[in-house]
């Protein structure tokens, strides 16, 4: 039987040192805390393997490694003005209107080009059958241009977030926000623990009305600076 990491005595352990002193990531509560895997190393990585594959599809196209694959387009370009334009395939046209300079072309006179082209792109079974395949020189390619490795999801120090079991459940579910949470998440922004009115960065305790006056005297003081100088430049 495969033992997943979460059935691991090595994740409770690390679980429970997390959660001791942990908060929610989102309201800031203690209670019924989870660990939540954010995957966003796995999310970054799938970012940046995604040209370094298509860039290695072509090549080995060109070079005839893996099937070629051709395209076929029309395409004309305007006598007047040289703008140049593709045409859907299918469709007869015996005018064409040029978009930049607005002259009306006969197409029986001066007839679209055909073009055939190599088609780089690789329909997803067999997208996924090329990064089998060259599995080792993808991975080659990716370590040599800094693309972060697959984390150990058994580390749970690594790309986690500790949620309560409320918004756990939310965020599995897609978090359900009103417009005006939504847009404070979308910013980074969390809702101030103490009034759950206003909104907090989360480096701040609290958001800035619950700060305490001294505190709040510092930001303006620093907020007018930061504007007297903005006026200087
Ligand atoms: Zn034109
Ligand atoms: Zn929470
Ligand atoms: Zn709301
Ligand atoms: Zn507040």
């Amino acid at each position: 039987m495969v033992t997943k990491p979460w059935q691991t005595l090595e994740w409770k352990k690390q679980r429970a040192v997390l959660i001791k002193d942990g908060k929610c990531a989102w309201y800031g509560g203690k209670a019924h805390l989870h660990v939540h895997h954010t995957y966003r190393t796995r999310e970054t990585r799938k970012r940046l393997l995604k040209p370094i594959t298509r860039q290695l599809i072509v090549e080995k196209m060109q070079a005839g490694d893996i099937p070629r694959i051709y395209k076929e387009y029309l395409s004309i370009t305007c006598p007047h003005c040289g703008a140049s334009v593709h045409l859907p395939k299918r469709g007869k046209y015996a005018t064409w209107t040029c978009f930049r300079c607005q002259n009306a072309l006969d197409l029986t006179q001066t007839p679209p080009t055909l073009t055939r082209e190599l088609s780089f792109y690789l329909w997803r079974d067999a997208y996924q059958a090329f990064v089998e395949k060259y599995a080792p020189e993808i991975a080659a390619r990716a370590a040599a241009a800094g693309v972060p490795p697959e984390p150990d999801y058994l580390d749970l120090g690594k790309d986690t977030i500790l949620l309560c079991r409320r918004c756990h459940t939310a965020f599995n579910h897609g978090l359900v926000l009103c417009r005006r949470c939504h847009t404070a998440f979308n910013h980074g922004l969390m809702l101030c623990p103490r009034c759950r009115q206003h909104y907090k960065v989360p480096h701040r305790p609290t958001c800035f009305h619950c700060l305490p006056e001294n505190v709040k005297r510092k930001v303006r003081a620093l907020k007018s600076l930061n504007d007297a100088l903005e006026g200087l430049e």
